[in-house]
């Protein structure tokens, strides 16, 4: 009988594939597959480094002075003679010989599978050296790191899905190359970083699986049913069937969307909307212009920080970056929002995550967005110069993340300025840039007369805006029930915020443009709720752009602009339901 489990839904469609078990504090190592007809090389690195390993192991013992303790002598026999186990030598070439792991893959995998006999086990002393087995396995992947691979083979064999209980979004770019078909998380949330990059990677995915990498084993068959959150494990061929003939489907609707790709977004009113597209690094903007993207509403260059240890980009490599993208988009307007480290995405090296859990007791109240990168003007102002620098390739609009004081509004146009003055003083040439802000916090549209006369742009990032707002952690599955985005309370501010934006005379004695680049622009079945609400301008992830489009060209705005009052007048679900049903129809 197959085993049935549900999650929360974060990226559509559908995967069939064999589960590859990944603990979380493993993910960091590389996961490829070597050549074909190269698996016994990969064995012999590995068994290379095991030759490296004991050899280490012999010295220290040989080293340890005369009055070491016993247990010393005694603790490195006993990871000699792990190294010897078949466990680790003989079935971790299995995986490299079966599978064509990698030789880094092959040992997590089989440590995952050590690691949970040891779990079973009911003799307290055994089950606490699953320990040594960790530190032989991560001496072993120490002495891999020096030694390269043989890369970057393509795989032919089953379709793999990752199952793992959290995966940082540090580690979750880390899959952009596409070895995995489908990823199943234990913890999560639907906006959740690690769930937005999912969704940038137009891969099924479920997460908040809660007891999933418990209950799934390596190697398991697993379909991710990315539409509705559920989970089949060891699915009968009737229903393998079954899936394959919808992934089929959901494939020739996605080649017919692309049909639309050149067609303008225009409602049937008239009015032209538009659609513009969310990365995360430079490379994403083939994806978003194939998706026929105005440009780009959003590009967290925090992703750019990631996975570096403490080696920040300085700003020539930012510089590159900033300007790869304005080239690429080849004169459409490209939105560069300064860094939002902290909450739930730390950097990797930052020693506020570790093992899935964070440190600092608030992290999503704590210091990050522009507060991290105010406690740092040196290191912002190398992030400014470089943006300011790349404004003289393309139309720049620099975006401040999760703004709420006064006194940061003027602090970051200080900045600002000051990094100009320093590009001036040095004879570098900077270009002309748009400042914006986005609205995050409920304080922020209280604050909008004030914001509105600095800005030159709103871009409304609702991800924040629910958190805040209901105070709701958007990472936590187990409030995941309550993460509401058409609750009235957030409709209210949002609404707000696009008729405060268009009635204002900015500072530049025009309207302003207001933008949302949350993950309720890429939502269908939201778009009629924000063309009705005035919005003009989404912001999501190119994989949305056409199914968006598509609610548009049906749109007409006259007609959904009272029909949006009226689901904002309604406070009780059963009216806004009612009102809700009325705006679809
Ligand atoms: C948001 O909060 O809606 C947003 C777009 O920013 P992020 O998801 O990166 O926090
Ligand atoms: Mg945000």
């Amino acid at each position: 009988m197959a085993l049935q489990m549900f999650g929360i839904p974060v990226s559509r469609g559908v995967a069939v594939g064999r589960a590859v078990l990944i603990s979380s504090a493993r993910l960091d190592v590389a996961h490829y597959f070597v050549d074909p007809g190269q698996e016994e090389a990969e064995v012999n690195r590995l068994r290379a480094a095991r030759s490296a390993v004991r050899a280490e192991l012999q010295t220290l013992q040989a080293e340890l002075p005369p009055d070491a303790p016993p247990e010393l002598a005694a603790f490195m026999d006993v990871h000699m003679m792990l190294l010897d186990d078949p466990q680790i030598g003989r079935e971790t070439a299995g995986w490299i010989r079966r599978r064509r792991y990698n030789a880094e893959w092959a040992l997590t995998a089989q440590l995952d599978v050590i690691a949970r006999s040891f779990d079973d086990m009911d003799d307290s002393y055994l089950r606490e050296r699953k320990a040594d087995v960790e530190q032989v396995v991560e001496r072993l992947l120490r002495a891999l790191q020096g030694t390269q691979g043989l890369t970057g083979g393509v795989h032919g064999g089953d379709d793999l899905v990752l199952v793992a209980h959290d995966i940082a979004p540090a580690d979750m770019m880390q899959f952009k190359q596409g070895v995995f078909r489908g990823f199943v998380t234990d913890i999560g949330g639907k906006t959740s970083h690690t769930a937005i990059v999912a969704r940038s990677l137009d891969i099924p995915a479920v997460v908040g699986a809660r007891e999933a990498s418990r209950l799934i084993r390596q190697d398991d068959w697993v379909i991710i049913d990315g539409d509705n959150g559920l989970l089949i494990v060891d699915p009968s061929p009737a229903i393998v069937d079954d899936y394959r003939v919808r992934k089929q489907e959901s494939e020739l609707s996605r080649q017919r969307l692309l049909r639309l790709r050149n067609t303008p977004a225009r409602t049937l009113d008239g009015q032209t909307i538009e659609l513009l597209a969310n990365i995360e690094l430079p490379d994403d903007c083939d994806t978003a212009l194939v998706a026929g993207a105005g440009g780009i509403g959003l590009f967290r260059t925090e992703f750019l920080f990631m996975n570096r240890s403490r080696d920040l980009p300085g700003e020539d490599e930012q510089f590159e970056a900033y300007r790869r993208v304005l080239q690429s988009m080849g004169g459409k307007p490209v939105t560069i929002r300064t860094i939002d480290i902290g909450a739930d995405k730390p950097l990797d090296a930052d020693l506020d995550y570790r093992d899935g859990e964070f440190t600092h007791l608030n992290p999503a109240l704590g210091l990050r967005a522009i507060r991290y990168s105010l406690s740092d003007p040196a290191m912002f102002r190398v992030q400014l110069r470089a943006l300011l620098r790349a404004a003289a390739f393309g139309p720049l609009r620099i975006l401040v993340p999760m703004l709420a004081h006064a006194r940061e509004l003027r602090q970051t146009l200080e900045q600002l300025e000051l990094a100009r003055a320093e590009l001036r003083a040095a004879g570098v040439e900077a270009g002309p840039v748009e400042l914006g802000v986005m609205i995050e916090v409920p304080g922020a549209v209280l604050m909008l007369p004030l914001f509105l006369r600095y800005f030159d742009f709103i871009s409304v990032g609702t991800n924040d805006l629910v958190q805040y707002t209901l105070a709701i952690d958007r990472a936590d599955e187990s409030v995941a029930e309550l993460y509401d985005p058409l609750h009235p309370a957030v409709l209210q501010l949002l609404a707000q915020t696009i008729s405060l934006s268009h009635a204002a005379h900015g500072w530049k004695g025009r309207p302003v443009h207001v933008s949302v680049c949350g993950e309720m622009a890429g939502d269908p079945q939201l778009t009629r709720l924000l063309l009705g609400l005035g919005l003009r301008s989404f912001s999501m992830h190119p994989a949305q752009i056409l199914r968006v489009k598509q609610e548009v060209l049906r749109a007409d705005c006259s007609r959904l602009a009272p029909l949006a009052q009226a689901v904002l007048a309604e406070l009780e679900p059963e009216g806004q339901a009612r009102a809700l049903a009325a705006l679809a129809g």
